[in-house]
C-alpha cells in the first residue's frame, strides 16, 4: 500500500506492457537516486516504519509461519534484482488480502494473502512483486521527483503510511497533504505496472507456473467483485483492470517454456495453519466445520487445518492419530514434526515434547521455529536456564525480533532474572521505538544491580544509548 503515496513524473514510463517486453534493460538510476536518498538513509527510514508498524499493527507471532515466508522471500531475491538482502519480513495479523514493500528491505504480508493463494507460486506472484518495487527503488525516485527531498518529511510521511497501514485504513494519510492523493495514485501506476514486469521475470527465474500471476490477478478480481464498495488495501492500490489481467496471461502465454513450479506441500500446511488461525468459530464448531471439510476434500491443507482445530479444542489423542496419518505420507516434513511437538505441549506431556522436538534439532540444528519450541517446553518445564540459553542463541543472529526479547523477558521474569527481566523488556521497546518505556526499563535494571559492576556497566551503556536516540528524535 505504501506505493499509493509515490509520486513520479516523467520518467521511464514504458506504456508497453510486459507482454511485448522481453528485454527489461530500463535505464540504470542508481547513482541519481542515491545521490538523492541514500541506501543508508532508506535503511533509517525503513527502521522507523519497522517501529512503528510493530508499536501498532498486531502481528502474526508464529516462527512457523515466520520462518516459512523468510525463507520463500529469500529464495525469491535470488533471482531478483534486490541487492540488499537484509530483509525484514514482517506478518501482520489480519485475514483480508494485503502485500507491501517500504525502504530498507522491509517486506509486510497479511496472514489473508495466503488465504487468498491457491498456490506457493501465486503467493510468490505477489512477493515477486513487492520484492521489485525494493529493487526498483520506487520510494527513491518517489523522492526524488517530489518536492520533499528532504529527510524530516521523508519520515514525517513514513509516519503516514505506517498508520494507514496499522489500522487499516487507507485514507488515514488524507490528513497530510490530501490534495496530492489522487495524483499519486496515478503515477502509482507507473510504478505497478513496473513492478507487475519485473515480478514476473522474477517469478520464472524462479521456477514457477508463469500463469500464476494471472491466476493470481484473477482472485483478486473475484475478490474486489464480492467486496462491492469495501475492497481490501491491497485492491485500493493495486486495481484489477481487465488489461492488467490479460497481459499478465499473454505474457505467460509468449514464455516457451511449459510448466513450472505450482505448489509445495509446505505451502498447503501452512494455508491450513492460518486457515485453522482465522477460522472464526468457537473451537468445537471449527473442529466439525474442519471435519466436513475434510471428508468432502481431503487435501493436505485441509487436514492440516483440521489438526490445529482438534488441538486448539483440546482434543489431543485424536489430534495426533490424524497427525500420524499425515506423518506417513510425509514422515520427513518438519512443518508436521514440530506440530506434533506442539500437541504434546499443550497436552502437557512435556517429556514427549522435548523428545519430539530433539528429534527435529537433530535433523535441522538451531532450527528457528524449532528452537522457540524446545524453549517453550523447557519453560513449561520450568528448567528457565535453559530455555534462556536457547533463546540468547536465537537472538545472535535475529536480535531486531521484538517477539524473541518479549519471549525471553517472560522465561526470566518466571525464573526470578528481575534484572535480566527489565534489560530484555527495554530492548523491545527499543525495538517499537518506544525509547521512554526503553529507558525507563534500563534504569530500573541499573536500580536492582548496584552491587555487580559488569552488569551496571553494561546497563549504563544501554542507557546511554536510549538516551541519545531520544535526543535524535526530538532534534529532528
Ligand atoms: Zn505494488
Amino acid at each position: 500500500m505504501f506505493i499509493r503515496l509515490l509520486v513520479i513524473a516523467g520518467m521511464l514510463i514504458s506504456q508497453a506492457t510486459f507482454s511485448q517486453e522481453k528485454d527489461l534493460n530500463l535505464p540504470d538510476l542508481g547513482d541519481r537516486v542515491s545521490g538523492v536518498i541514500s541506501l543508508e538513509q532508506e535503511k533509517l527510514l525503513g527502521q522507523s516504519f519497522i517501529e512503528q508498524v510493530y508499536a501498532q499493527a498486531p502481528l502474526i507471532n508464529d516462527p512457523i509461519i515466520q520462518e516459512y515466508t523468510e525463507l520463500l522471500i529469500y529464495r525469491l531475491s535470488e533471482s531478483s534484482q534486490v541487492e540488499d538482502r537484509d530483509f525484514t519480513i514482517i506478518l501482520i495479523d489480519e485475514k483480508s488480502l494485503n502485500a507491501f514493500a517500504a525502504p530498507g528491505g522491509v517486506i509486510g504480508v497479511n496472514g489473508g494473502l495466503f488465504l487468498n493463494a491457491d498456490n506457493e507460486a501465486q503467493l510468490s506472484s505477489v512477493l515477486s512483486h513487492e520484492l521489485a518495487h525494493l529493487s526498483q527503488r520506487h520510494f527513491a525516485r518517489r523522492v526524488l521527483r517530489g518536492r520533499d527531498t528532504n529527510l524530516a518529511s521523508s519520515l514525517v510521511m513514513v509516519s503516514a503510511i505506517a498508520l494507514a497501514l496499522v489500522s487499516n485504513n487507507p485514507t488515514a494519510f488524507m490528513t497530510g497533504p490530501a490534495a496530492l492523493a489522487q495524483q499519486q495514485l496515478r503515477y502509482s501506476r507507473i510504478f505497478e505496472r513496473e513492478a507487475d514486469r519485473y515480478g514476473f521475470n522474477n517469478l520464472i527465474t524462479a521456477g514457477y507456473d508463469p500463469h500464476a500471476m494471472g491466476q493470481m490477478f484473477e482472485n483478486m478480481a473475484k475478490i474486489g467483485k464480492l467486496a462491492g464498495d469495501n475492497p481490501p488495501e491491497f485492491l485500493l492500490t493495486h486495481p484489477v483492470s481487465s488489461s492488467r489481467v490479460s497481459d499478465a496471461l499473454n505474457a505467460a502465454g509468449q514464455i516457451e517454456f511449459s510448466g513450472g513450479k505450482k505448489n509445495t506441500i509446505n505451502f498447503e500446511f501452512i494455508k491450513g495453519r492460518l486457515q485453522a488461525r482465522y477460522v472464526s468459530l468457537p473451537p468445537q464448531s471449527a473442529v466439525r466445520y474442519f471435519e466436513k471439510l475434510t471428508q468432502d476434500n481431503p487435501t493436505n491443507e485441509n487436514q492440516y487445518a483440521y489438526i490445529e482445530a482438534l488441538k486448539s479444542n483440546g482434543s489431543f489423542a485424536q489430534a495426533l492419530l490424524r497427525l500420524e496419518e499425515l506423518l506417513t505420507k510425509y514422515p520427513k516434513n518438519l512443518i508436521l514434526n514440530m506440530a506434533k511437538s506442539e500437541i504434546y505441549l499443550a497436552d502437557q506431556k512435556f517429556d514427549k515434547a522435548n523428545q519430539q522436538i530433539d528429534k527435529v534439532l537433530n535433523i535441522s540444528p538451531g532450527n528457528y521455529p524449532a528452537s522457540i519450541i524446545k524453549s517453550n517446553v523447557l519453560s513449561a518445564q520450568q528448567k528457565t536456564i535453559q530455555a534462556e540459553e536457547i533463546l540468547r542463541e536465537l537472538l545472535i543472529s535475529k536480535n531486531n525480533d521484538p517477539h524473541l526479547w518479549m519471549l525471553l523477558s517472560e522465561i526470566q521474569r518466571a525464573g526470578k532474572n528481575i534484572v535480566g527481566y527489565h534489560l530484555s523488556q527495554g530492548e523491545y521497546y527499543l525495538l517499537l521505538g518506544d525509547l521512554e518505556n526503553a529507558l525507563n526499563q534500563f534504569q530500573l535494571a541499573l536500580g536492582l544491580s548496584a552491587n555487580s559492576f559488569q552488569t551496571s556497566e553494561l546497563i549504563m551503556t544501554k542507557i546511554k544509548f536510549a538516551q541519545d536516540r531520544l535526543g535524535q528524535k526530538r532534534g529532528l
